[in-house]
């Protein structure tokens, strides 16, 4: 039978508890078991789909189309296993289903509460699906002591006594601050937290403590003693400088032991963490650098590309390089500035997916320099539709090309538009919800998994090695088909197309050493065991220009 693990956290958001989940995933399945990871949002969204990548960082969309946290790329990152549309709630999307079944008349009258059934939703979601999963582990969003928290709170409480000892554990993850004046770690918030917990009936087994630094026997002491574990289940989780090290840092510390003792198993011979040791040493001492430049609208904050940032580092991998990432704000291209040093020392550009009119024309502008100048150019999604505009605008005679995106005051021919719902059915995969026009923004994308088919002979398929591959797509429009001719006597190949023959999915530059546009988000599948093939060409082609110049 499955056994589960909760991970809560408190004292402060952003601890990591997505990362912690992840690589405790990679602990167990490395020790031979068979993990799944799942997240309960308590936020009132449906889903984070229309939620700013500034506050929530990147929508993560998985192969069955689902658009869901951040942490999901962490879970498939670290444990390769695919996460789905099962594997991430938010309360608004319980809320949204019990509300159905109540206006459907399915309670019969009754009153509907949290407890039971909220809770009972929660629960449901958390055991669906487990076959052939020997530990589930199920991290709450948010920290302990949100109200919106309280029902799944209550709700893993609840299992915990239905599962028993042996199948549920729960673990804490807690900030162990240093205070510079006293120059001491303090353990009050870890307690406080704790109690917290125990208010709404959780004693954890486990405390995964977050430090910048040692924390001394005699206040790993103090923390189990007040708050009722043993002294080698309080967990020192230290700052790495290779998010890769947790696994390692995990084991060095004793958690899978300390776990699978709080199921009553035997923790056996040592895992073989030896590929976790392997892609750390590589990151952490790579023989070259390569400089890349991603121009777009976030740059702010790099959690709205998290698993952009991580395919890159995949691509250094493949390498033996560190990438360096220069993140440019799109408007910086617009205009006539001169920007010309803006690029200096720049070895590649990415223009990564992106939504709103904001920096298109940047965007535009920045594919043309790299075009022009021979510079590795990869695009994305958006980036590509960009790319898209640049040739048709400047070498195709379309001066008037622009996207839907453009607004509705915009005059111009449209080479980037909506996408022909029933040419996306007869795509087979990635379906189409909602409706643009009525003004509903949720679920109006193509999303999730679709084939693409490459021209034999093009750059991508010798990238790939293969014809057939398959993406998850997140936008709502498509680079026009029946403009193919004036692109490809302009020099952009479309070399990569919907199994039906409609939607162009790639794009690339004939004559350039490195100039490709994909419509999907290859970003999403890479892992620091599989870079990415298109990531690991780009950074290979970044340190080819890094050697000339
Ligand atoms: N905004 C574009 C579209 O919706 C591109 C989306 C993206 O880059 N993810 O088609």
């Amino acid at each position: 039978m499955t056994r589960y693990v909760f991970i809560t956290g408190g004292v402060v958001s952003s601890l990591g508890k997505g990362l912690a989940s992840a690589a405790l995933g990679a602990l167990l399945q490395a020790r031979g078991h068979r993990v799944r990871l799942r997240k309960l949002d308590p936020y009132l969204n449906i889903d984070p789909g229309t939620m700013n990548p500034l506050q929530h960082g990147e929508v993560f969309v998985t192969d069955d189309g689902a658009e869901t946290d951040l942490d999901l790329g962490h879970y498939e990152r670290f444990t390769g296993v695919p996460a789905g549309r099962g594997d991430n709630i938010t309360a608004g999307r319980i809320y949204r289903d019990i509300l159905a079944r109540e206006r459907r008349g399915d309670y019969l009258g009754r009153t509907i509460q949290v407890i039971p059934h909220v809770t009972d939703a929660i629960k449901e979601f958390i055991l669906e699906d487990s076959d052939g999963v020997d530990f589930m582990l199920c991290e709450i969003g948010g920290t302990v002591g949100d109200i919106e928290s309280l029902p799944f709170l209550e709700a893993i409480r609840q299992l915990g006594r239905e599962l028993g000892d042996e199948h549920a554990v729960f673990i804490h993850l807690t900030l162990v601050p240093h205070l510079s004046g006293s120059g001491e770690l303090k353990t009050k918030p870890t307690q406080h937290s704790v109690k917290e917990l125990l208010s709404i009936g959780i004693q954890p087994d486990i405390l995964l403590c977050r430090c910048d630094r040692v924390i001394p026997v005699d206040e790993r002491r103090k923390i189990a003693l007040f708050c009722n574990v043993p002294e080698d289940a309080v967990i020192q989780a230290l700052d790495v400088d290779v998010i890769y090290d947790v696994p390692n840092e995990y084991h060095r510390e004793g958690l899978d032991r300390v776990l699978l003792r709080c199921f009553g198993m035997d923790a056996g011979a040592a895992p073989d963490l030896s590929r976790w040791e392997d892609v750390v040493e590589r990151i952490r001492a790579p023989e070259g650098r390569v400089s890349i430049a991603v121009v777009g609208k976030y740059m702010g904050m790099q959690d709205a590309y998290k698993s952009l940032v991580e395919a890159l580092t995949h691509g250094g991998v493949a390498h033996n390089v560190g990438v360096d990432l220069h993140w440019i704000d799109a408007e910086l291209f617009e205009g006539n500035a001169d920007n010309a040093a803006a690029l200096e020392g720049i070895h590649g550009i990415l223009v990564p997916g992106g939504f709103g009119r904001r920096g298109m024309e940047g965007k535009i502008a920045v594919s043309k320099l790299a075009r022009e100048r021979a510079l590795p150019y990869f695009g994305i999604c958006l980036g590509m539709q960009m790319a898209v505009l640049d040739v048709a605008r400047n070498l195709g005679g379309v001066s008037d090309a622009i996207s839907s995106e453009f607004g509705e005051g915009v005059r111009g021919k449209l080479l980037v538009g909506p996408l022909n719902r029933l040419r996306a059915n007869a795509n087979g995969m990635g379906g189409v919800e909602g409706d643009i026009e009525s003004g509903d923004l949720g679920g109006t994308m193509r999303l999730g998994s679709c084939e693409a088919v490459l021209s034999e002979g093009s750059h991508v398929a010798r990238i790939y090695g293969v014809l057939h591959v398959k993406e998850r797509h997140r936008h709502r429009w498509e680079v026009d088909a029946h403009y193919k001719d004036v692109l490809e006597q302009s020099g952009l190949r479309i070399s990569g197309w919907s199994p039906d023959g409609s939607l162009p999915e790639v794009v690339e530059m004939e004559s350039h050493p490195w100039y490709i546009g994909v419509q999907y988000h290859p970003e999403l599948k890479s892992r620091p065991f599989e870079p990415h093939p298109l990531f690991a060409s780009f950074v290979g082609a970044a340190l080819e220009q890094s050697r000339l110049v």
